[in-house]
Protein backbone atom coordinates (compact mmCIF):
# COMPACT_ATOMS: atom_id res chain seq x y z
CA UNK A 1 0.00 0.00 0.00
CA UNK A 2 1.18 3.40 -0.67
CA UNK A 3 2.18 4.67 2.85
CA UNK A 4 4.48 7.97 2.24
CA UNK A 5 8.10 7.80 3.79
CA UNK A 6 6.94 10.32 6.25
CA UNK A 7 4.43 8.02 7.65
CA UNK A 8 6.83 4.81 7.95
CA UNK A 9 9.43 6.64 9.79
CA UNK A 10 6.45 8.43 12.59
CA UNK A 11 5.37 4.83 12.96
CA UNK A 12 9.22 3.35 13.06
CA UNK A 13 9.52 5.85 15.99
CA UNK A 14 7.23 4.78 18.12
CA UNK A 15 7.64 1.26 17.32
CA UNK A 16 11.72 1.57 18.23
CA UNK A 17 10.49 3.11 21.71
CA UNK A 18 8.59 0.78 22.49
CA UNK A 19 4.80 1.69 21.86
CA UNK A 20 2.62 0.28 19.47
CA UNK A 21 1.60 2.58 16.43
CA UNK A 22 -1.30 1.95 13.67
CA UNK A 23 -2.51 4.28 11.05
CA UNK A 24 -6.67 4.58 11.99
CA UNK A 25 -9.63 5.91 10.64
CA UNK A 26 -10.24 7.81 7.44
CA UNK A 27 -7.12 7.27 6.07
CA UNK A 28 -6.89 3.85 6.04
CA UNK A 29 -10.26 3.49 4.88
CA UNK A 30 -9.40 5.61 1.85
CA UNK A 31 -5.88 3.63 1.14
CA UNK A 32 -8.12 0.46 0.92
CA UNK A 33 -10.65 1.71 -1.55
CA UNK A 34 -7.60 2.98 -3.99
CA UNK A 35 -8.07 6.71 -2.59
CA UNK A 36 -5.35 9.28 -1.42
CA UNK A 37 -5.78 10.02 2.07
CA UNK A 38 -6.08 14.06 2.56
CA UNK A 39 -5.06 13.70 5.90
CA UNK A 40 -3.12 10.56 8.18
CA UNK A 41 -4.28 10.07 11.54
CA UNK A 42 -2.11 7.25 13.74
CA UNK A 43 -2.70 6.05 17.29
CA UNK A 44 -0.69 4.74 19.79
CA UNK A 45 -0.45 3.08 23.02
CA UNK A 46 2.23 5.54 23.96
CA UNK A 47 0.10 8.53 26.08
CA UNK A 48 0.60 12.02 25.28
CA UNK A 49 3.83 12.93 27.36
CA UNK A 50 5.41 9.70 26.20
CA UNK A 51 4.47 11.12 22.51
CA UNK A 52 5.83 14.05 23.01
CA UNK A 53 9.39 12.54 24.62
CA UNK A 54 9.69 10.60 22.08
CA UNK A 55 9.28 13.15 19.15
CA UNK A 56 11.40 15.57 20.74
CA UNK A 57 14.07 13.31 21.33
CA UNK A 58 14.19 12.47 17.60
CA UNK A 59 13.89 16.18 16.63
CA UNK A 60 10.78 16.72 15.61
CA UNK A 61 8.67 19.95 16.35
CA UNK A 62 5.69 18.98 18.70
CA UNK A 63 1.97 20.64 19.22
CA UNK A 64 0.04 19.76 22.48
CA UNK A 65 -2.97 21.63 23.13
CA UNK A 66 -6.16 20.13 23.20
CA UNK A 67 -8.78 17.97 24.80
CA UNK A 68 -8.38 14.14 23.13
CA UNK A 69 -4.54 13.71 23.92
CA UNK A 70 -3.68 14.28 20.32
CA UNK A 71 -0.25 15.41 19.65
CA UNK A 72 0.77 17.57 16.82
CA UNK A 73 3.91 16.58 14.33
CA UNK A 74 5.70 19.07 12.14
CA UNK A 75 7.03 17.40 9.28
CA UNK A 76 9.28 18.49 6.28
CA UNK A 77 7.11 17.38 3.92
CA UNK A 78 5.86 19.59 1.13
CA UNK A 79 2.93 18.05 0.55
CA UNK A 80 0.02 19.63 2.53
CA UNK A 81 -1.76 16.86 3.41
CA UNK A 82 1.80 15.20 5.57
CA UNK A 83 2.56 18.90 6.95
CA UNK A 84 1.33 18.04 9.99
CA UNK A 85 0.36 14.69 11.87
CA UNK A 86 -2.08 14.31 14.21
CA UNK A 87 -0.87 11.65 16.85
CA UNK A 88 -3.55 10.18 19.28
CA UNK A 89 -3.37 7.83 22.31
CA UNK A 90 -5.75 4.82 22.11
CA UNK A 91 -8.84 5.96 24.01
CA UNK A 92 -12.14 5.03 24.96
CA UNK A 93 -14.79 7.78 25.26
CA UNK A 94 -17.20 7.36 28.67
CA UNK A 95 -20.70 9.04 29.01
CA UNK A 96 -22.10 11.26 26.71
CA UNK A 97 -24.35 12.75 29.16
CA UNK A 98 -25.14 16.06 26.62
CA UNK A 99 -25.25 13.84 23.58
CA UNK A 100 -22.75 15.78 22.29
CA UNK A 101 -19.51 15.47 23.63
CA UNK A 102 -17.98 13.02 26.07
CA UNK A 103 -17.57 14.05 29.31
CA UNK A 104 -14.47 12.94 29.45
CA UNK A 105 -11.53 11.48 27.83
CA UNK A 106 -10.09 8.45 28.84
CA UNK A 107 -6.92 6.61 27.38
CA UNK A 108 -7.18 3.09 26.32
CA UNK A 109 -4.76 0.13 27.07
CA UNK A 110 -5.42 -1.27 23.55
CA UNK A 111 -6.20 -1.22 19.89
CA UNK A 112 -9.46 -2.98 19.82
CA UNK A 113 -10.63 -0.44 22.78
CA UNK A 114 -10.18 2.32 20.69
CA UNK A 115 -11.59 0.80 17.58
CA UNK A 116 -14.31 0.41 18.83
CA UNK A 117 -15.29 3.88 20.02
CA UNK A 118 -15.23 4.57 16.09
CA UNK A 119 -18.36 5.10 14.24
CA UNK A 120 -18.63 3.30 11.34
CA UNK A 121 -16.64 -0.09 10.40
CA UNK A 122 -15.37 1.63 7.59
CA UNK A 123 -13.59 3.63 9.48
CA UNK A 124 -12.66 1.57 12.33
CA UNK A 125 -9.81 -0.11 10.66
CA UNK A 126 -6.14 0.25 11.76
CA UNK A 127 -2.67 -0.03 9.79
CA UNK A 128 0.34 -1.31 11.62
CA UNK A 129 2.59 -4.39 10.96
CA UNK A 130 -0.84 -5.47 9.47
CA UNK A 131 -4.32 -4.62 9.30
CA UNK A 132 -6.45 -5.00 11.75
CA UNK A 133 -9.95 -5.13 11.14
CA UNK A 134 -12.29 -6.48 14.35
CA UNK A 135 -15.54 -5.52 12.73
CA UNK A 136 -15.55 -6.71 9.16
CA UNK A 137 -15.11 -3.29 7.77
CA UNK A 138 -12.95 -4.61 5.29
CA UNK A 139 -16.33 -6.10 3.97
CA UNK A 140 -18.33 -3.49 4.55
CA UNK A 141 -15.85 -1.57 2.39
CA UNK A 142 -16.13 -4.02 -0.62
CA UNK A 143 -20.03 -4.08 -0.11
CA UNK A 144 -20.37 -0.23 -0.23
CA UNK A 145 -22.15 -0.42 3.27
CA UNK A 146 -22.38 1.83 6.46
CA UNK A 147 -22.46 -0.19 9.16
CA UNK A 148 -22.34 1.11 12.99
CA UNK A 149 -19.37 -0.34 15.60
CA UNK A 150 -21.36 -2.37 17.83
CA UNK A 151 -24.94 -1.49 18.87
CA UNK A 152 -26.13 1.53 16.28
CA UNK A 153 -28.82 2.70 18.82
CA UNK A 154 -26.32 2.96 21.38
CA UNK A 155 -23.49 4.70 18.83
CA UNK A 156 -26.41 7.48 17.93
CA UNK A 157 -27.32 8.04 21.20
CA UNK A 158 -23.63 8.47 22.46
CA UNK A 159 -23.17 10.86 20.14
CA UNK A 160 -26.00 12.53 17.60
CA UNK A 161 -23.39 13.79 14.51
CA UNK A 162 -23.07 10.52 13.79
CA UNK A 163 -26.46 10.46 12.54
CA UNK A 164 -25.45 12.89 9.82
CA UNK A 165 -21.94 10.96 8.82
CA UNK A 166 -23.48 7.81 8.51
CA UNK A 167 -25.58 9.92 5.16
CA UNK A 168 -22.85 11.87 4.36
CA UNK A 169 -20.13 8.67 3.99
CA UNK A 170 -23.17 7.11 1.57
CA UNK A 171 -22.83 10.15 -0.26
CA UNK A 172 -19.51 10.84 -0.57
CA UNK A 173 -17.82 7.07 -1.11
CA UNK A 174 -18.92 6.96 -4.49
CA UNK A 175 -19.12 9.34 -7.54
CA UNK A 176 -22.44 7.26 -9.11
CA UNK A 177 -24.05 5.70 -6.37
CA UNK A 178 -25.04 5.97 -2.46
CA UNK A 179 -23.89 3.28 -0.44
CA UNK A 180 -25.78 1.28 1.84
CA UNK A 181 -26.88 2.19 5.14
CA UNK A 182 -27.18 -1.23 6.89
CA UNK A 183 -30.38 -2.42 7.86
CA UNK A 184 -30.38 -2.00 11.32
CA UNK A 185 -28.12 0.85 11.22
CA UNK A 186 -30.76 2.21 8.68
CA UNK A 187 -33.29 1.61 11.70
CA UNK A 188 -31.64 2.87 14.27
CA UNK A 189 -31.00 5.93 12.41
CA UNK A 190 -34.66 6.85 12.12
CA UNK A 191 -35.43 5.74 15.28
CA UNK A 192 -32.69 8.40 16.80
CA UNK A 193 -33.11 11.32 14.15
CA UNK A 194 -34.29 13.76 16.90
CA UNK A 195 -31.17 13.51 18.35
CA UNK A 196 -30.10 16.07 15.80
CA UNK A 197 -31.96 18.83 17.38
CA UNK A 198 -29.14 18.47 20.31
CA UNK A 199 -26.12 18.89 17.98
CA UNK A 200 -24.74 21.98 17.23
CA UNK A 201 -25.43 23.88 13.69
CA UNK A 202 -22.03 24.39 12.32
CA UNK A 203 -21.27 20.70 12.76
CA UNK A 204 -24.62 19.94 10.86
CA UNK A 205 -23.55 22.13 8.55
CA UNK A 206 -20.47 20.92 7.77
CA UNK A 207 -22.25 17.45 6.90
CA UNK A 208 -24.62 18.78 5.01
CA UNK A 209 -21.91 20.35 2.59
CA UNK A 210 -20.15 17.27 2.24
CA UNK A 211 -23.10 15.90 1.24
CA UNK A 212 -24.14 18.92 -1.17
CA UNK A 213 -20.69 18.89 -3.08
CA UNK A 214 -20.59 14.97 -3.81
CA UNK A 215 -21.83 14.26 -7.28
CA UNK A 216 -24.65 12.51 -5.05
CA UNK A 217 -26.22 15.83 -3.66
CA UNK A 218 -29.90 15.21 -4.62
CA UNK A 219 -29.84 11.65 -3.49
CA UNK A 220 -28.07 12.49 -0.43
CA UNK A 221 -31.04 14.96 0.71
CA UNK A 222 -33.16 12.20 -0.29
CA UNK A 223 -31.70 9.82 2.10
CA UNK A 224 -31.75 12.56 4.87
CA UNK A 225 -35.64 12.65 4.03
CA UNK A 226 -36.62 9.05 4.08
CA UNK A 227 -34.63 8.45 7.44
CA UNK A 228 -36.39 11.76 8.99
CA UNK A 229 -33.38 13.42 9.49
CA UNK A 230 -34.35 16.51 7.24
CA UNK A 231 -37.19 17.76 8.88
CA UNK A 232 -34.42 18.63 11.47
CA UNK A 233 -32.43 20.36 8.79
CA UNK A 234 -34.24 22.20 6.50
CA UNK A 235 -38.49 21.40 7.27
CA UNK A 236 -39.47 24.10 5.10
CA UNK A 237 -38.33 21.64 1.86
CA UNK A 238 -40.45 19.08 3.53
CA UNK A 239 -43.39 21.97 2.56
CA UNK A 240 -43.31 21.09 -1.19
CA UNK A 241 -43.52 17.04 -0.82
CA UNK A 242 -46.01 15.64 -2.30
CA UNK A 243 -47.13 18.99 -3.79
CA UNK A 244 -48.18 19.62 -6.71
CA UNK A 245 -47.51 22.50 -9.39
CA UNK A 246 -49.54 23.65 -12.05
CA UNK A 247 -49.91 22.79 -16.23
CA UNK A 248 -46.25 24.29 -16.79
CA UNK A 249 -44.71 21.44 -14.64
CA UNK A 250 -44.83 17.52 -14.43
CA UNK A 251 -42.64 17.39 -10.75
CA UNK A 252 -44.18 17.95 -7.76
CA UNK A 253 -42.32 20.94 -6.02
CA UNK A 254 -40.07 18.57 -3.92
CA UNK A 255 -38.81 16.48 -6.66
CA UNK A 256 -38.23 19.60 -9.01
CA UNK A 257 -36.08 20.84 -6.24
CA UNK A 258 -34.04 17.72 -6.06
CA UNK A 259 -33.61 17.55 -9.78
CA UNK A 260 -32.65 21.17 -9.89
CA UNK A 261 -30.07 20.45 -7.49
CA UNK A 262 -28.88 17.17 -9.19
CA UNK A 263 -28.31 18.99 -12.14
CA UNK A 264 -26.19 21.85 -10.69
CA UNK A 265 -24.18 18.63 -8.34
CA UNK A 266 -23.90 16.72 -12.02
CA UNK A 267 -22.33 19.96 -13.41
CA UNK A 268 -20.09 20.79 -10.69
CA UNK A 269 -20.99 24.11 -9.74
CA UNK A 270 -20.87 25.80 -6.97
CA UNK A 271 -22.04 25.63 -3.41
CA UNK A 272 -24.09 28.80 -3.81
CA UNK A 273 -25.84 27.32 -6.82
CA UNK A 274 -26.31 23.95 -5.03
CA UNK A 275 -28.13 25.90 -2.26
CA UNK A 276 -29.73 28.24 -4.75
CA UNK A 277 -30.79 25.16 -6.79
CA UNK A 278 -32.81 23.08 -3.80
CA UNK A 279 -33.75 26.39 -2.50
CA UNK A 280 -35.32 28.53 -5.24
CA UNK A 281 -38.99 27.62 -4.97
CA UNK A 282 -38.75 26.88 -1.51
CA UNK A 283 -41.64 29.30 -0.83
CA UNK A 284 -43.68 27.65 -3.72
CA UNK A 285 -45.90 26.01 -0.91
CA UNK A 286 -46.24 28.88 1.02
CA UNK A 287 -47.51 30.74 -1.73
CA UNK A 288 -49.45 28.64 -4.05
CA UNK A 289 -53.01 29.92 -4.56
CA UNK A 290 -55.76 27.44 -6.66
CA UNK A 291 -55.58 23.96 -7.33
CA UNK A 292 -54.73 22.20 -10.44
CA UNK A 293 -53.50 22.76 -13.84
CA UNK A 294 -54.02 26.41 -12.91
CA UNK A 295 -52.46 26.90 -9.65
CA UNK A 296 -50.32 30.00 -9.50
CA UNK A 297 -46.88 30.91 -7.01
CA UNK A 298 -46.69 34.39 -7.01
CA UNK A 299 -44.28 36.26 -5.32
CA UNK A 300 -42.41 32.95 -4.24
CA UNK A 301 -39.00 34.41 -5.72
CA UNK A 302 -39.05 37.16 -3.08
CA UNK A 303 -40.57 35.36 -0.27
CA UNK A 304 -38.10 32.03 -1.03
CA UNK A 305 -35.15 34.84 -0.54
CA UNK A 306 -36.34 35.52 2.54
CA UNK A 307 -36.66 31.97 3.67
CA UNK A 308 -33.22 30.77 1.85
CA UNK A 309 -31.85 33.49 3.78
CA UNK A 310 -32.87 32.37 7.04
CA UNK A 311 -32.45 29.09 6.68
CA UNK A 312 -29.03 29.26 5.92
CA UNK A 313 -28.41 32.13 8.39
CA UNK A 314 -29.96 29.21 11.14
CA UNK A 315 -27.23 26.21 9.59
CA UNK A 316 -24.53 29.10 10.14
CA UNK A 317 -23.51 29.99 6.69
CA UNK A 318 -21.14 32.99 6.04
CA UNK A 319 -23.09 36.48 5.43
CA UNK A 320 -21.30 36.28 2.27
CA UNK A 321 -22.72 32.50 1.27
CA UNK A 322 -26.42 33.74 2.66
CA UNK A 323 -26.19 37.08 0.38
CA UNK A 324 -25.23 35.54 -2.90
CA UNK A 325 -27.87 32.52 -2.65
CA UNK A 326 -30.58 35.08 -1.61
CA UNK A 327 -29.79 37.18 -4.79
CA UNK A 328 -29.92 33.83 -7.00
CA UNK A 329 -33.24 33.20 -5.55
CA UNK A 330 -34.54 36.42 -5.78
CA UNK A 331 -33.67 36.79 -9.54
CA UNK A 332 -33.78 33.48 -10.61
CA UNK A 333 -37.08 33.93 -12.50
CA UNK A 334 -35.14 36.94 -14.63
CA UNK A 335 -37.51 37.52 -17.78
CA UNK A 336 -35.51 37.44 -20.92
CA UNK A 337 -37.01 37.32 -25.12
CA UNK A 338 -34.49 38.34 -27.14
CA UNK A 339 -37.43 40.84 -29.14
CA UNK A 340 -38.95 42.29 -26.07
CA UNK A 341 -35.89 43.07 -23.58
CA UNK A 342 -33.63 45.37 -24.20
CA UNK A 343 -30.41 46.69 -23.18
CA UNK A 344 -31.53 48.82 -20.19
CA UNK A 345 -33.29 45.88 -18.45
CA UNK A 346 -30.27 43.71 -18.47
CA UNK A 347 -28.27 46.11 -17.00
CA UNK A 348 -30.82 46.36 -14.49
CA UNK A 349 -30.44 42.66 -13.90
CA UNK A 350 -27.01 42.84 -13.60
CA UNK A 351 -27.47 45.95 -10.67
CA UNK A 352 -29.51 43.69 -8.78
CA UNK A 353 -27.42 40.59 -9.12
CA UNK A 354 -24.01 41.87 -9.24
CA UNK A 355 -22.02 41.16 -12.17
CA UNK A 356 -19.78 38.91 -10.19
CA UNK A 357 -23.03 36.39 -9.39
CA UNK A 358 -24.67 36.68 -13.04
CA UNK A 359 -22.46 33.51 -14.40
CA UNK A 360 -24.10 31.50 -11.28
CA UNK A 361 -27.82 32.75 -11.92
CA UNK A 362 -27.68 31.62 -15.49
CA UNK A 363 -26.73 28.24 -13.75
CA UNK A 364 -29.45 28.07 -11.48
CA UNK A 365 -31.66 28.89 -14.03
CA UNK A 366 -29.72 25.88 -16.14
CA UNK A 367 -30.47 23.74 -13.31
CA UNK A 368 -34.18 25.09 -12.95
CA UNK A 369 -35.05 24.40 -16.42
CA UNK A 370 -33.35 20.88 -16.66
CA UNK A 371 -35.34 19.98 -13.01
CA UNK A 372 -38.80 20.69 -15.22
CA UNK A 373 -37.81 18.29 -17.15
CA UNK A 374 -38.00 20.45 -20.20
CA UNK A 375 -34.91 19.24 -22.31
CA UNK A 376 -34.03 22.10 -23.90
CA UNK A 377 -32.07 24.68 -22.26
CA UNK A 378 -33.28 27.43 -24.51
CA UNK A 379 -29.87 28.18 -26.14
CA UNK A 380 -30.26 30.79 -28.78
CA UNK A 381 -32.36 32.93 -26.16
CA UNK A 382 -29.61 31.92 -23.79
CA UNK A 383 -26.62 32.92 -25.79
CA UNK A 384 -28.35 36.28 -26.63
CA UNK A 385 -28.78 36.96 -23.59
CA UNK A 386 -24.77 36.77 -22.30
CA UNK A 387 -24.33 38.63 -25.53
CA UNK A 388 -26.31 41.24 -24.50
CA UNK A 389 -24.88 41.06 -20.18
CA UNK A 390 -21.26 41.02 -21.60
CA UNK A 391 -21.86 44.28 -23.84
CA UNK A 392 -23.92 46.19 -21.52
CA UNK A 393 -20.61 46.03 -19.08
CA UNK A 394 -18.42 46.98 -22.24
CA UNK A 395 -17.02 50.63 -21.53
CA UNK A 396 -18.77 52.44 -24.23
CA UNK A 397 -15.98 53.99 -26.68
CA UNK A 398 -16.40 57.55 -25.88
CA UNK A 399 -14.46 60.81 -25.16
CA UNK A 400 -13.89 60.01 -21.90
CA UNK A 401 -11.49 57.22 -22.67
CA UNK A 402 -8.99 60.02 -23.53
CA UNK A 403 -6.02 61.53 -21.46
CA UNK A 404 -7.21 64.67 -21.96
CA UNK A 405 -10.97 66.64 -21.36
CA UNK A 406 -13.05 69.39 -23.23
CA UNK A 407 -11.77 71.47 -20.29
CA UNK A 408 -8.33 70.74 -21.39
CA UNK A 409 -8.55 71.41 -24.92
CA UNK A 410 -10.58 75.10 -23.93
CA UNK A 411 -7.94 76.26 -21.86
CA UNK A 412 -4.88 75.25 -23.75
CA UNK A 413 -6.62 76.46 -27.21
CA UNK A 414 -7.59 79.74 -25.23
CA UNK A 415 -11.42 78.91 -26.36
CA UNK A 416 -14.93 79.15 -25.49
CA UNK A 417 -17.24 75.76 -25.31
CA UNK A 418 -18.48 74.80 -29.07
CA UNK A 419 -18.36 72.83 -31.87
CA UNK A 420 -14.65 73.07 -32.11
CA UNK A 421 -13.91 71.07 -29.03
CA UNK A 422 -16.23 68.34 -29.84
CA UNK A 423 -14.34 67.85 -33.46
CA UNK A 424 -11.30 67.85 -31.81
CA UNK A 425 -12.22 65.23 -28.91
CA UNK A 426 -14.03 63.08 -31.83
CA UNK A 427 -10.74 63.44 -34.14
CA UNK A 428 -8.35 62.80 -31.18
CA UNK A 429 -10.35 59.56 -30.51
CA UNK A 430 -10.18 57.79 -33.31
CA UNK A 431 -6.28 58.45 -33.14
CA UNK A 432 -6.31 56.92 -29.81
CA UNK A 433 -8.69 53.82 -31.29
CA UNK A 434 -6.37 52.99 -34.07
CA UNK A 435 -3.36 53.48 -32.00
CA UNK A 436 -3.69 53.25 -28.44
CA UNK A 437 -0.22 54.52 -27.53
CA UNK A 438 -1.32 58.07 -28.57
CA UNK A 439 -3.38 58.16 -25.41
CA UNK A 440 -0.91 60.35 -23.19
CA UNK A 441 -1.76 63.61 -22.13
CA UNK A 442 1.14 65.23 -23.23
CA UNK A 443 0.96 63.75 -27.01
CA UNK A 444 -2.19 64.93 -27.40
CA UNK A 445 -1.68 68.26 -25.88
CA UNK A 446 0.50 68.41 -29.31
CA UNK A 447 -1.97 67.12 -31.35
CA UNK A 448 -4.43 69.49 -30.02
CA UNK A 449 -2.48 72.64 -30.55
CA UNK A 450 -1.66 71.58 -34.57
CA UNK A 451 -6.16 70.76 -34.76
CA UNK A 452 -6.63 74.23 -33.42
CA UNK A 453 -4.73 75.67 -36.10
CA UNK A 454 -6.91 74.14 -38.69
CA UNK A 455 -9.50 76.20 -40.32
CA UNK A 456 -13.29 75.44 -39.28
CA UNK A 457 -14.12 73.67 -42.33
CA UNK A 458 -10.59 71.61 -42.49
CA UNK A 459 -11.54 70.28 -39.05
CA UNK A 460 -15.42 69.57 -39.76
CA UNK A 461 -14.44 67.23 -42.49
CA UNK A 462 -11.40 65.62 -40.20
CA UNK A 463 -14.47 65.21 -36.97
CA UNK A 464 -16.84 63.91 -39.72
CA UNK A 465 -14.22 60.98 -40.68
CA UNK A 466 -13.07 60.24 -37.52
CA UNK A 467 -16.44 59.69 -36.32
CA UNK A 468 -17.22 57.06 -39.06
CA UNK A 469 -14.07 55.34 -38.04
CA UNK A 470 -15.29 55.14 -34.27
CA UNK A 471 -18.67 53.99 -35.60
CA UNK A 472 -16.94 51.14 -37.04
CA UNK A 473 -14.69 50.17 -34.39
CA UNK A 474 -17.79 49.67 -32.20
CA UNK A 475 -20.04 47.60 -34.88
CA UNK A 476 -16.62 45.74 -35.10
CA UNK A 477 -16.54 44.97 -31.61
CA UNK A 478 -19.94 44.75 -31.28
CA UNK A 479 -19.99 41.75 -34.24
CA UNK A 480 -16.94 39.66 -32.43
CA UNK A 481 -19.47 39.75 -28.99
CA UNK A 482 -21.97 38.31 -31.50
CA UNK A 483 -19.67 35.51 -32.73
CA UNK A 484 -18.32 34.76 -29.44
CA UNK A 485 -21.97 34.05 -28.30
CA UNK A 486 -22.97 32.90 -31.44
CA UNK A 487 -25.50 35.58 -31.81
CA UNK A 488 -26.46 37.03 -35.40
P1 LIG B 1 -12.86 12.47 6.15
O1 LIG B 1 -12.52 11.84 4.87
O2 LIG B 1 -13.98 13.43 6.07
O3 LIG B 1 -11.69 13.05 6.89
P2 LIG B 1 -12.84 10.61 8.29
O4 LIG B 1 -13.45 9.25 8.43
O5 LIG B 1 -11.37 10.69 8.31
O6 LIG B 1 -13.44 11.26 7.01
P3 LIG B 1 -12.78 12.41 10.47
O7 LIG B 1 -13.85 13.31 10.97
O8 LIG B 1 -11.52 12.97 9.93
O9 LIG B 1 -13.47 11.47 9.41
O10 LIG B 1 -12.45 11.42 11.67
C1 LIG B 1 -11.38 10.47 11.65
C2 LIG B 1 -11.83 9.18 12.30
O11 LIG B 1 -12.24 9.42 13.63
C3 LIG B 1 -13.02 8.53 11.63
O12 LIG B 1 -12.63 7.72 10.56
C4 LIG B 1 -13.61 7.74 12.77
O13 LIG B 1 -12.90 6.55 12.98
C5 LIG B 1 -13.38 8.64 13.95
N1 LIG B 1 -14.51 9.56 14.19
C6 LIG B 1 -14.64 10.82 13.75
N2 LIG B 1 -15.78 11.37 14.18
C7 LIG B 1 -16.39 10.45 14.91
C8 LIG B 1 -17.61 10.40 15.63
N3 LIG B 1 -18.43 11.45 15.66
N4 LIG B 1 -17.91 9.27 16.28
C9 LIG B 1 -17.08 8.20 16.26
N5 LIG B 1 -15.94 8.17 15.60
C10 LIG B 1 -15.58 9.27 14.93
MG1 LIG C 1 -10.15 12.50 8.25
Amino acid sequence: MDIPPEIRKILKTLQKAGYEAHIVGGCVRDLLRGVTPHDWDIATSAVPEEIQAVFDKAGYKTFYENDFGTVSLVTDSEDQALKTIEITPFRVESQYSDKRHPDQVRFAKTLADDLSRRDFTINALALGEKITDLFGGQDDLENKIIRAVGDAQERFREDGLRLMRAVRFAATLSDDSLWTIDGPTRSAIEKNAALLQHISRERIRDELVKILMSPNGAKGIELLRELGLLQFIIPELLEGFGVGQNKHHIYEIYQHNLLSLRYACENGYSLEVRLASLLHDIAKPRTKRGEGSNATFYGHETIGAKMAGQILRRLCFSKKQCDKVTKLVKYHLFYYNVDEVGASSVRRLLKNVGPENIEELLQVRKADRIGSGVPKAEPYKLRHLKYLLEKVVQDPIAPKMLAINGQDIMKLLNIQSGPKVGHILSYLLSQVLSDPKKNKKELLEKETERLGALSDQELQKLANRAKKDVEQVETKRDNMTKQKYWVT
